[in-house]
């Protein structure tokens, strides 16, 4: 087999790797950012949460206080009753007394519910909070897996390209730029395998059975006719 065949299959063994790698480097993020996602989700959650029940004890301070001003006006009007005069102010006074008696027991309806919506909202809280914590937890623990894997593949990655430096020089340097370009602009497939029924491997055009001779004889470099990779014959 002509050497520079040789060498082109190797380089194409090469960036094969390659590819692999950098598309593992940039699938591994990926997972770590849904898990980034899914926790200040959460933890968002966790805030709209805490705001409605900050928002709920607020209404429920205002609402005692409400109580407790109509508590101090019915004593105050009960003290009143004692000194009247005449039956006209004891019916006012008592009518007054009424309808701050009917004020509260709405406010205190309107407290019990607020109370009910308060131990739904710290549960609530209570959940998220710790699907928050679990989550980022595991993001963390991820993060730092993968940052390590990253590293690795990338440590791989400048390997292997120093790798393909090396046999680079071993063919002229027209026919590596050549080939470079087509791993570059062509799916990084600079090289593709004329299988067995005359179809290039890269881009499945059936080339002329003259190529196929060509191919067969492997001393001299052919390329596709449709796609331009160098042909090499099946092994
Ligand atoms: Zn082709």
């Amino acid at each position: 087999m002509l050497k520079e065949l040789i060498v082109l299959k190797q380089l194409q063994e090469l960036d094969d790797k390659i590819l692999r790698n950098k598309k593992e480097i940039s699938r591994l993020p990926k997972v770590v950012q849904e898990l980034e996602e899914k926790y200040s989700s959460e933890k968002e959650s966790v805030k709209n949460i805490t705001q409605r029940l900050e928002q709920n004890l607020i209404e429920q301070k205002k609402f005692e206080v409400d109580i407790s001003s109509n508590n101090q006006d019915i004593n105050k009007y009960e003290n009143q009753l004692l000194t009247v005069k005449t039956n006209k102010e004891y019916k006012a006074l008592n009518a007054e007394i009424t309808h701050r008696k009917e004020r509260n027991a709405e406010i205190e309806e309107k407290l019990i519910e607020l109370m009910e919506e308060e131990s739904v909202l710290r549960e609530e809280k209570k959940k998220f909070e710790e699907l928050y914590q679990k989550d980022q937890k595991l993001f963390e623990d991820e993060k730092t897996k993968i940052d390590k894997e990253v590293h690795v593949l990338q440590k791989k990655v400048a390997e292997l390209a120093s790798e393909k430096d090396k046999l680079a020089k071993e063919i002229p340097d027209l026919l590596y730029r050549k080939y470079q370009r087509m791993i570059d602009y062509n799916n990084g497939k600079a090289v593709a395998v004329l299988l067995k029924n005359g179809t290039c491997s890269g881009c499945h055009f059936k080339v002329r059975p003259q190529i196929m001779v060509e191919v067969s004889r492997k001393d001299k470099i052919i390329t596709c006719e449709n796609c331009s990779r160098i042909l090499i014959a099946p092994e």
